[in-house]
């Protein structure tokens, strides 16, 4: 193991601050993971589908991608590829210098870690460019001159006064350590930089091949922003990301936040097909798509493929034990580099995107407990993958070539020594017998304890002492012994195994998710309670009226909170005579985005029942930012339009063809900073839904 990494665990180890942001990680995300599986009956089997889906498209990426990018240029966005980092840095840096050649350009990012790996920000700022993160934990590590930690909540390292006395120092506030305090602070201080900003740039979550569109998942809503109010918009994208179909997109929604964040859906998900187009009155009048390749097409040829189908939910780290007890920093290369990906999946992409010699020690920093495994919602062979680089098979795969393992003479001489013996039973047998004799003779403890000092392995666990008698003598035995007693193979068996893990389903719910949903009292199994317990759970209103009673209700709402100018669709897109009567009852009616309104009136495609989900589509009159700038969202949902899931509404035609759509499931929110729930971060804090019966 390097020096470098050694130095770096061990830090990490004796951080306490570290320690007790990583434990609240872990715990609350994975059992968030766990209760969030548990609403869905076939989990098992529909990660078996994901994992069929993500194998199809790695199989024939070829054919998905001149689909998808067939559709994409149709629609009018501009495609790039990027075979390298280099390429996919000169290709933004292009775009940028060309649409504001003089003064000084601002870039709002969403979060997207493959901006990390072509090492985006630093390019940026060497060229006179101000790249802006806006996700809020990402904007923290920006703050703070470092890298994010994890792959979706890139301060997990930190605590509340650490943030606290960060934002004291670099913006000037005084410091707290109220959680929304600061979520606030910064709130107003990036608004500025999504309105001033000349380019938004983003990743993509997935294209999908059938329909060319770009779908961007995010919980506060800093992902729309910059994919809508800057004029330009460049989305970076991996060549893998690809699902084939809406059907398949749909699958992929369910499981990827479910296993990130433990909620059934993630706030705000973007679907982009456009830039602007005639008559609309919001979008970026330009979109770019840039296809970064960067060692993706490499590593299809090597034994490590299967790490494309990672769809990054992060799910792999909170449930590795190293993982748990290291943090993110930890894993670094050699020359005490950052892995950009760290974790199970980072020891992997790190060793086959940027070298074994550099990162190929990462894949030992594993248990092989294979709870990476379990936790992937693509069902993803992580231990397999662990053990292919440190066997050194990280290189496309040819007969002449044998593959180096990546591991110490020392390793290599025991493991060859391991083969034979576990290929020889009764070989194995008498090694087993004298290594368990051993410790038992040759001070029993004092052995075990000096081996770390001599191999550094287990130095912060117990390594188990060798049984003296092999498991074949003692099941041998012990069937002899049970002959008598009528007792089963399968009963001994079940005694040996360990409880299944299915018994810890029962979990506290996680702070992203709500408090656990069903139908209403009554009992009446309609669409329209599933969908309002749904979207109550997550924190917004449902109020059921007669279209007589709309307008009453919204004008009754907007007193209440003393709001005399409102934001709205234009009247085709709301029900007949609606804003006349707001206007009659003395409040202002714009269609132009305007940030400084508290209120936004849209109305709603459809809705969707099990996730209490809205979908709203972009259009002429009907401004998408409507949804998005002001602190509350009113929107008007037809009785007749919930439908009962995701899948039905993507075969609606408007859906498809529409330049954006938005799903909205409840107010924003993060939980980025020690994993407290914060509603209305970048997006509306609430969000009341008016169904017209
Ligand atoms: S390997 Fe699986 S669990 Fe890990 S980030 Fe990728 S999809 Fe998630």
């Amino acid at each position: 193991m390097p020096n470098s990494f050694h130095k770096a665990i061990k830090s990490a180890l004796a951080d306490e601050n570290l320690q007790a942001a990583l434990d609240g990680n872990a715990e609350r995300r994975t059992q968030g993971r766990l209760t969030a599986f548990a609403s869905l009956p076939d989990a098992q089997a529909m990660r078996q589908r994901a994992h069929a889906v993500r194998a199809e498209v790695i199989e024939h990426l070829d054919r998905y991608l001149e689909q998808f990018l067939t559709q994409v240029q149709a629609h009018g966005i501009v495609v790039h590829q990027a075979a390298d980092a280099a390429q996919a840095v000169k290709i933004i840096l292009d775009i940028a210098h060309s649409r504001a050649p003089a003064g000084p350009i601002t870039l709002a990012k969403s979060k997207t870690m493959l901006s990390e790996e072509i090492h985006l920000n630093h390019a940026l700022e060497q060229a006179g460019i101000r790249p802006v993160e806006t996700d809020l934990g990402e904007y923290i590590v920006q703050l703070r001159g470092e890298p994010p930690s994890h792959i979706i909540t890139p301060a997990v390292h930190l605590r509340r006064q650490q943030v606290g006395q960060l934002f004291h120092e670099k913006l000037g506030v005084p410091y707290t350590e109220e959680i929304s305090e600061m979520t606030n602070t910064a709130r107003r201080t990036l608004r500025q930089a999504f309105l001033g900003a000349q380019i938004g740039l983003s990743g993509v979550n997935f294209g999908v091949a059938e329909t060319g569109t770009l779908v961007l998942m995010t919980n506060e809503g800093n992902g729309r922003m910059v994919t809508t109010l800057p004029p330009v918009h460049i989305a970076l994208m991996g060549m893998e990301r690809l699902v084939p179909s809406l059907d398949d997109l749909a699958l992929m929604m369910a499981l990827l936040p479910r296993a990130g964040t433990g909620q059934k859906i993630t706030v705000y998900v973007s679907l982009i097909h456009s830039p602007r187009r005639p008559g609309e009155s919001d979008g970026p009048r330009e979109r770019h798509l840039v296809l970064v390749d960067n060692g993706r097409s490499a590593i299809r040829q090597t034994p490590l493929s299967e790490v494309l189908y990672c769809i990054r939910c992060g799910a792999c780290l909170n449930a590795c034990p190293v993982f748990r007890e290291i943090g993110g920093h930890a894993y670094v290369g050699k020359q005490g580099e950052y892995s950009i990906y760290p974790g199970p999946v980072g020891a992997v992409l790190s060793a086959a995107l940027f070298g074994a010699s550099e990162f190929g020690h990462l894949a030992r920093a594993s248990s092989l407990c294979g709870a990476c495994k379990e936790a992937c919602p693509v069902d993803i062979d992580l231990p397999k993958l662990l053990l292919r680089v440190r066997a050194g098979e990280v290189s496309p795969v040819t007969p002449a070539k044998k593959a180096v393992p990546n591991a110490p003479r020392t390793l290599k001489l025991g493991i060859r020594a391991f083969s034979l013996a576990a290929t020889h039973p009764r070989l194995f047998g008498i090694a087993q017998r004298l290594a368990g004799l051993g410790g038992k003779l040759a001070a029993p403890r004092s052995m075990w304890m000096r081996l770390p000092a001599l191999t550094g392995w287990g130095a912060n666990k117990d390594i188990p002492r060798p049984a003296v008698r092999p498991f074949h003598a003692r099941w041998k035995a012990r069937r002899k012994a049970d002959a008598g007693g009528g007792r089963s193979q399968a009963a001994f068996i079940r005694k040996m195994l360990p409880p299944s893990p299915e018994r810890s389903l029962a979990a506290p719910p996680s702070p992203l998710m709500g408090e656990g949903v069903g139908l209403r009292p009554d009992g009446e199994n309609t669409g329209l309670a599933r969908f309002s317990a749904e979207l109550e759970a997550l924190g917004g209103s449902v109020t059921l009226c007669l279209e007589s009673e709309l307008a009453g209700r919204i004008l009754d709402l907007l007193m209440r909170r003393g709001i005399q100018s409102v934001m709205a669709w234009d009247a085709r897109g709301l029900p007949r005579g609606l804003l006349e009567v707001l206007r009659r009852g003395g409040i202002s009616v714009q269609h132009e985005p305007d940030p400084s309104l508290r209120a936004g009136i849209t109305g709603a495609l459809a809705g969707v029942a099990e996730t209490g989900t809205l979908v709203i589509p972009g259009g002429a009159g009907r401004p998408l930012t409507a949804s998005l700038l002001p602190e509350i969202h009113l929107a008007v949902l037809r009785k007749g339009d919930i439908y009962e899931n995701l899948s039905q509404v993507f075969s609606l035609r408007e859906v498809r063809e529409a330049s954006s759509v938005v799903l909205v499931s409840g107010p924003s929110r993060t939980a980025d900073i020690e994993m407290t729930l914060t509603i209305g971060v970048h997006g509306p804090g609430e969000v009341h839904v008016f169904c017209v019966g």
